[in-house]
C-alpha cells in the first residue's frame, strides 16, 4: 500500500489510476489511507462498508474512497390504490431529518384508515432538449419547422441507439438564431437520461445534416435537467403523477384532531397563497423530503428533487368531508439503470416490489407509490399545523370566556 501511496505522492501514478494497477476493493483502501493521510482525517467509518465496489467503480463513481451511510427508516403501511400498484407498501426512507419517517408515517395511517389513495400516471415522457446555432432567424424557423415536420425520421435516428427507448415527441423553440428541439422520450423502467441523451444525440445529428443548423450542445436547458423550471411544471418531465384521498370529517378530527376546514384554509394559505406570493414552483408543504428520502433509498439520481419538489398540493372540500391531492409534474424516476443495481438500493427497491424492468410498469408503479408517500408527507404536516390552529382558537376561546 505505501509503495503506491509514494507513486502517488511522486506524480507517477494519478490516483484516479488505481483502479488499474489492483482490485477495485484495493484501490479503495489505497486511495482512502492516502486522502486520510493528506488531510489527517480519520476516514475509518468511511471505509466501512459491504457493498462491493467492483461494480461501482465501472459505472456509479470516480475516485471511489468509500461510502457514506444514510440511516433507512420505513413508513407504512401505505395502501395505494393506483393503475400499477395495487396494495399496501412499507416505504423505505434514507435520512437524517430526525421525525420525517414519523411525519409521513402518520399520513400513511390517514391515507390507509381512509381506504386508501388513487393514483394516476397522467404522463411518461423524459425530455432532453439539443440546442442548434442557425444563421438568422428565418434559417432557425425553417431548422424548427424541418424538426417538427421529420419526427418519424428522427424516431429512427433515435430508436437505432436503444433497444427500449421510444421517442414519442418533441416540440421546439427558438430565441433570435438559436433553436431547441425538446425531445419526449419512452424510458420504460430507466429513468433515462443517459438513454434520452444518446438517442438524442443521434436525433439531433439527422437535423444538424439536412438543415445546416449547427448543433452546439446535446442539452440547451430547455429539457430542463436538475434545474428550477416553469417548463416542467407546465409540460411535464419524467412522470406526472397524481394521488387522492378522500378523508372523512371523523376521520380528520380522529388523526389530525383538528377540522376539515382548517385543513382546507391552512392549505390554501400556505401551499397556494404563500407559494404565489414567492412565485415558488412548489406549491406545497415539503414535497421534496419525501422525494429526497425515497431517492437516496433507491437508488435514484438525488439531484432530480429539484423537479420533485415540483409538486402542487389541493384541499377541496367534499360532501362529509376533504379531498386531498398532489400532482407532480415532472417526478424522474428508474428500477432499472443508474443507481438501482447498488445492493442496498436495490433491495429497498424489492422491498417495495418494483426492482428491475417490466416493460416500463415498474417504474409506473412506483411513481405512483411516490406519489401516494408524498401525498402522505403533505397530509401529515397540514394536519399538525391545522391542529396548532384549533389548539390557538381553544386557548383563545377559553381566555374569552374568562
Ligand atoms: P442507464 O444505466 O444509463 O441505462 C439503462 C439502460 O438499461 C437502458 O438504456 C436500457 O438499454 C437498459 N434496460 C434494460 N431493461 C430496461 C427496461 N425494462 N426499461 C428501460 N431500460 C432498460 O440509465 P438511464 O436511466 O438511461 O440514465 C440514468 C443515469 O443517468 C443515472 O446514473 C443518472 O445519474 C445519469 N444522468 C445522465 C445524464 C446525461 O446527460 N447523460 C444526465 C442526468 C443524469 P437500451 O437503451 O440498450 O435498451
Amino acid at each position: 500500500m505505501d509503495e503506491y501511496i509514494s507513486k502517488i505522492k511522486s506524480g507517477e501514478l494519478k490516483l484516479y489510476a488505481l483502479e488499474k494497477e489492483m482490485a477495485a476493493s484495493d484501490a479503495v483502501a489505497v486511495r482512502r489511507k492516502y486522502i486520510s493521510e493528506e488531510t489527517d482525517a480519520d476516514l475509518t467509518s468511511v471505509g466501512s462498508y459491504t457493498i462491493s465496489p467492483d461494480s461501482l467503480v465501472k459505472r456509479n463513481i470516480e475516485n471511489m474512497i468509500g461510502c457514506v451511510q444514510i440511516p433507512i427508516g420505513v413508513a407504512g403501511l401505505l395502501r395505494v390504490k393506483g393503475e400499477y400498484a395495487d396494495g399496501s407498501f412499507w416505504i423505505p426512507i434514507a435520512t437524517t431529518e430526525g421525525a420525517l419517517v414519523a411525519s409521513i408515517n402518520r399520513g400513511c395511517s390517514a391515507i390507509s384508515k381512509a381506504g386508501g389513495a388513487e393514483a394516476r400516471i397522467l404522463k411518461d415522457a423524459m425530455t432532453r432538449a439539443p440546442v442548434f446555432a442557425a444563421r438568422s432567424v428565418a434559417h432557425a424557423a425553417e431548422t424548427a419547422r424541418w424538426a417538427e415536420d421529420n419526427l418519424i425520421v428522427l424516431k429512427e435516428a433515435a430508436e437505432s441507439t436503444t433497444s427500449h427507448g421510444e421517442l414519442i415527441g418533441l416540440t421546439t423553440y427558438t430565441a433570435g438564431t438559436s433553436v431547441f428541439v425538446r425531445f419526449e422520450f419512452d424510458t420504460k423502467d430507466a429513468m433515462g437520461m443517459n438513454m434520452a441523451t444518446i438517442a438524442s444525440e443521434a436525433a439531433a445529428k439527422v437535423i444538424e445534416v439536412e438543415t445546416g443548423a449547427k448543433l452546439i450542445a446535446v442539452s440547451g436547458n430547455m429539457c430542463c435537467d436538475k434545474k428550477p423550471s416553469a417548463i416542467n411544471v407546465i409540460e411535464g418531465r419524467g412522470k406526472t403523477v397524481s394521488a387522492g384521498v378522500f378523508l372523512s370529517d371523523d376521520l380528520v378530527r380522529s388523526v389530525f384532531k383538528t377540522e376539515s376546514s382548517l385543513l382546507v384554509e391552512v392549505n390554501t394559505r400556505k401551499n397556494l397563497v404563500g407559494s404565489a406570493r414567492a412565485a415558488s414552483f412548489g406549491f406545497n408543504s415539503h414535497a421534496a423530503n419525501v422525494v429526497a428520502g425515497i431517492f437516496l433509498a433507491t437508488g435514484q439520481d438525488a439531484a432530480h428533487v429539484v423537479e420533485g419538489s415540483n409538486t402542487i398540493t389541493t384541499v377541496d372540500i367534499q360532501e362529509g368531508g376533504v379531498y386531498v391531492s398532489v400532482t407532480m409534474p415532472s417526478l424522474q424516476v428508474g428500477t432499472i439503470g443508474g443507481g438501482t443495481s447498488i445492493p442496498t438500493q436495490n433491495e429497498c427497491l424489492k422491498l417495495l416490489g418494483v426492482a428491475g424492468g417490466a416493460d416500463g410498469n415498474n417504474s409506473k408503479k412506483f411513481a405512483e407509490i411516490i406519489a401516494c408517500a408524498v401525498l402522505a408527507g403533505e397530509l401529515s404536516l397540514i394536519g399538525a399545523l391545522a391542529a396548532d390552529q384549533l389548539v390557538k382558537a381553544h386557548v383563545e376561546l377559553g381566555r374569552g370566556g374568562k
